[in-house]
């Protein structure tokens, strides 16, 4: 049974041409790029030839801005630690209930460590609402950070129009974004609709590079400090010897994201519109979260399913060879509703049950059919076994 794999928000496949480019650095140039004879400077170039690369991808910057890390989560905590330590005299910071753990939980931390924190909240189609942010802005608010595009449900955020709001207020907050889910999806252009951002991250293995290694910008003038120290590497701005095969790869992949955003905006939408206009249609009690957003990712379809578990229908979908993920974390043994889902209100009832399909490039038509054919099923027998669920009725025991 060939695997469909739709779990592409949590992580993707590696692209051929970016296993190819990567393999030199891992056999024949093996060396490390700051050793001082001839046969590294391949290495050493190799890093700054990558590094033109994602400029060039992210709007044609200058490279220099360009800095390479071990993930997203780290460019996120260098991001706002780094802006917190050169700018202690500025207490406020302004993000989102809906962020990635790796900005949020930063966020509560600097809390315990007595800052201001302001966590947007969004309504029920998972959208920010600008006079809530507006209202926000403080004239001692060091940084703003929100995402580009969510994880969970593919909402995208007006990051263009907000950091210009930012500056507007005061042009030295220092505006963040997270990018990780939107580098291919969406244009991202540095030089133009984001020229307020002053720092932006993203990571590999989202775009078809390998995991364990991202990308953070920071706006020449930005006022920050490095995260990582003990050594000079990246011009003493991010220490630990570089990874040169993955720094290599991600480039190759950003050069592939970028040119990949009509087919995303086109065929993969095209796809994840059949599959979710059909499971709405055939399956009694769905809903899609995110759907009256003003703008959502192409590939993401995040459905509520109310009466059943998420875990059980992952559970079913697996057997039948499909990777999928659910809305809800399992930690530790207690079901964990997502964070994300909560903030929109989704109703008890479907914010256990929910579904998170996450298309790529690589996925196509019989994908689709084979989630099609499978998924009504699985779910009506869970519904069956469910004692939420009135079958005979096809809605919930309320
Ligand atoms: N931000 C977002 C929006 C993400 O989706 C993820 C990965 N799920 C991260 C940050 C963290 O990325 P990484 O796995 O590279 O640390």
């Amino acid at each position: 049974m060939k695997t469909v794999y739709v779990d592409n928000n949590a992580t993707t496949a590696i692209a051929p041409e970016v296993l190819e480019v990567m393999q030199p650095y891992f056999t024949s140039d093996y060396f490390n790029p700051s050793s001082m004879y001839d046969a590294a400077r391949s290495s050493a170039d190799a890093i700054e030839s990558a590094r033109k690369i994602v400029a060039h991808c992210l709007g044609g910057i200058d490279p220099d801005q360009i800095l390479f890390t071990g993930s997203a989560t780290e460019s996120n905590n260098a991001a706002l630690f780094g802006t917190v330590q050169a700018n202690p005299e500025r207490r406020h910071v302004i993000t989102t209930a809906i962020e990635h753990p790796s900005v949020l939980e930063i966020g509560k931390e600097l809390e315990r460590r007595g800052m201001e924190v302001t966590f947007l909240p969004v309504d029920h189609n998972g959208e920010l609402v600008l006079d809530d942010y507006i209202r926000a802005l403080r004239s001692d608010t060091l940084m703003v950070s929100i995402m580009m595009a969510n994880n969970e449900t593919g909402v995208c955020y007006p990051v263009a129009e907000m950091a210009r709001i930012a500056k507007e207020t005061n042009a030295q907050i220092v505006v963040h974004t997270d990018a990780t889910q939107a580098l291919g999806k969406l244009p991202v252009d540095l030089q133009s609709d984001l020229q307020h951002v002053d720092l932006l991250s993203f990571s590999g293995h989202k775009i078809h590079a390998p995991k364990g290694v991202g990308v953070l910008f920071v706006r020449r003038g930005t006022r920050w400090r490095p995260f990582i120290l003990g050594g000079h590497q990246e011009k003493g701005r991010r220490a630990g010897t570089e990874n040169v095969p993955y720094i290599v790869g991600l480039a190759k992949a950003c050069e592939l994201a970028v040119a990949g955003v009509d087919e995303e905006q086109t065929r993969v939408r095209a796809l994840r519109d059949h599959l979710q206009n059909t499971l709405v249609e055939c399956i009694p009690a769905v809903e899609v979260n995110g759907l009256k957003a003003t703008v959502r990712l192409p590939n993401t379809l995040n459905l509520a399913v109310h009466g059943i578990e998420g875990e059980a229908i992952l559970f079913e979908l697996s057997r039948h060879g499909i990777c999928a993920s659910s809305g809800s974390a399992c930690t530790s043994g207690t079901l964990d509703p997502s964070h994300v889902l909560k903030a929109m209100q989704v109703p008890f009832t479907a914010i256990h049950g929910s579904l998170r399909i996450s298309l790529s490039r690589y996925n196509n038509g019989s994908d689709i059919e084979r989630i099609i054919t499978v998924l009504p099923v699985i779910i009506a027998r869970l519904r069956k076994l469910s004692p939420y669920w009135d079958d005979s009725r096809n809605c919930l025991k309320l």
